[in-house]
């Protein structure tokens, strides 16, 4: 009998998620990835999503163009973050399906720089290994 058994992870239950430590996301398959990701009007610039000229378009107009080209979900006025879409199976858009790091590491938004030190469960992390 196998006595591995493979911990079991739930990304919405932080009560199965584990103590973050440096180095833990060499070989996680990203679940934090899966998670709804907001994003400023500062990072959609550093993301290159949209121009700085862009961004001083009425925000009702930039979500509507930016929903249209699929690029984010909803704005929040209340927090005034834009949610980026994810794929169907909550995997974020700029997530690499195969290499499961993210395709825009040196841009990505601050809430993904801030994480796992500010998030749901701070200083803790789902991680499971790919
Ligand atoms: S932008 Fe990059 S780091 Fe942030 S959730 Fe998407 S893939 Fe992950």
């Amino acid at each position: 009998m196998d006595k591995q058994k493979k911990r079991r992870v739930d990304v919405d239950d932080t009560s199965t998620w584990i103590q973050y430590k440096r180095r833990l996301c060499n070989g996680c398959r990203a679940l934090c990835c899966t998670m709804p990701v907001e994003a400023t009007l500062a990072d959609l610039v550093r993301m290159g999503v949209i121009t700085a000229f862009e961004a001083g378009e009425p925000v009702k107009i930039l979500t509507r163009k930016l929903k249209k080209d699929g690029m984010v979900e909803r704005y929040s006025t209340k927090n005034k973050v834009f949610a980026l879409v994810r794929f169907a199976n909550n995997d974020c858009l700029y997530l690499e399906p195969e290499s499961r790091k993210c395709g825009i590491y040196e841009k990505r938004p601050d809430t993904c720089r801030n994480y796992p030190i500010v998030g749901p469960r701070p200083g803790f992390c789902p991680f499971e290994e790919q």
